[in-house]
């Protein structure tokens, strides 16, 4: 008999502690809201760019830049404002990402409300005079109320701007000018794999000797399929340009090692200043089963070959996020990758180097649609959800991102040594 009973007491304790999901991100402020795995085509509301303000108090807002969002804004009584920030399309996690200036004609004060349509606050805003860089808001001009809305105390120059941004921006062009430098340490090739639905180019960066004919490994990358995730994306920045130096280890490392890298999966989504979809309203990290969308299938497309070529391993994939903590998301250590149990390793000498930083370790199954499972079940290789706090330090990330690059790259090498001798 079909213990109906206990299947509706399972299914509302789910619908408690919200964690019988396909996806992964369930720590923390990460959850898959309803229908995230459902990954063919939604609709977005365009976020329409303009400058609006007050003009009797001469105060002006404007979203009229790359990776801005702002939806609405106006006066509620002498000296408070009010920002509405809107999702690109509903339901979506709690990731309200905002990025806006505003300037008054005069010199003043004034208290600004940031109000979240159907969100609570969660990053702590940046401000900036130029939008290159950034002060997080000090805590004494900040107050985060209990129905989720921030009131920021703002002292406003005469006609200068003031960039007020969730984190700090790190745009499509950021990125692009970015991969370009890389070439002056390693060869780098730059190749479009595909296109968003906004016509965007998906970039890879093949860094190495891709022409080699010789049998090598492959370092599989990808970020930035969340446009919030900042702290992730630096992270990879960082990452990447150590798998990239003129460095013993790094030259070494590229002798054996191919790298492929997709640092910005959603480019649409990083433009428009999305919360978490891409231009079709989909979380993009759910859609490596399904592939529904044109961003995920250009990758797959691109790695797919490297399943046949005799010269090409898959040893290991990365894909770098954020949440509210640093925390890896391994697969479970009863299941066999190649190199076997490489993140646990790779996380142990990572923790003797940092051993005031608290990692935490979230082993997961394989059968959620994300970028990590995609390249286990393709290629059989290790694979690791690489998430990155969003308050992290940033010098802190900087050297922890380096010091993982590096450990890595040790460790692979290794395994590398070790699978060639036993070929022997
Ligand atoms: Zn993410």
């Amino acid at each position: 008999m079909v213990p109906y009973r206990s299947l509706f007491l399972l299914l509302l304790t789910c619908l408690i502690i919200q964690s019988c999901k396909s996806g992964e991100e369930f720590s923390g402020f990460s959850y898959d809201p309803e229908g995230a795995t459902v990954t063919t085509d939604k609709k977005i509301q365009l976020q329409h760019k303009r400058t609006i303000g007050i003009s009797a108090d001469g105060i002006w807002v404007s979203n009229e830049f790359d990776g801005a969002r702002m939806s609405n804004f106006y006066q509620v009584n002498d000296s408070l404002y009010r920002l509405i920030i809107e999702a690109e399309n509903y339901p979506v996690n709690n990731s309200p990402w905002y990025a806006f200036k505003i300037h008054s004609d005069s010199t003043r004060e004034i208290d600004l409300q940031l109000s979240y349509k159907e969100g609570d606050h969660r990053y702590i805003p940046k401000l900036s005079s130029n939008g290159k860089q950034w002060q997080p808001i000090a805590d004494s001009n900040i107050q985060v109320d209990t129905s989720g809305t921030a009131t920021l105390r703002l002292s406003l120059d005469d006609g200068q701007p003031l960039w007020i941004s969730a984190q700090e921006l790190l745009t499509y062009n950021n990125m692009l000018y970015w991969a370009d430098s890389i070439r002056s340490t390693s060869p780098t090739q730059l190749d479009t794999v595909g296109y968003s639905h906004q016509q965007r180019p998906v970039v890879k960066m093949t860094i190495g000797q891709a022409a080699s004919t010789q049998p090598q490994g492959v370092l599989i990358i990808t970020g930035r399929q969340h446009p919030p995730e900042v702290t992730g994306g630096l992270a990879s920045q960082v990452f990447i340009e150590t798998l990239a130096a003129d460095t013993p280890l790094a030259n070494s490392f590229r002798e054996e090692f191919e790298i492929r890298a997709y640092p910005l999966v959603n480019p649409d989504g990083v433009q428009g200043g999305h919360w978490r979809h891409n231009g079709a309203g989909v979380d993009l990290n759910r859609d490596w089963q399904a592939f529904n969308q044109p961003e995920t299938r250009a990758i797959r497309d691109d790695l797919l070959p490297l399943k046949d070529d005799a010269n090409r391993s898959v040893y290991y994939g990365i894909d770098f996020h954020s949440t509210n903590e640093n925390i890896f998301y391994p697969i479970n250590r009863d299941i066999t990758t190649f190199p076997d149990d490489f993140t646990y390793r790779w996380i142990e000498d990572l923790e003797k180097v940092f051993p005031a930083t608290h990692f935490a370790v979230e082993p997961f199954d394989t059968s959620s649609p994300i970028a990590k499972n995609w390249i286990f079940h393709t290629f059989g290789a290790d694979a690791v959800t690489y998430e990155v706090d969003d308050r992290a330090d940033r010098q802190k990330l900087r050297r922890v991102s380096q010091e993982a690059a590096q450990i890595i790259m040790r460790k692979l090498l290794d395994e590398w040594e070790k699978s060639n001798s036993n070929a022997q």
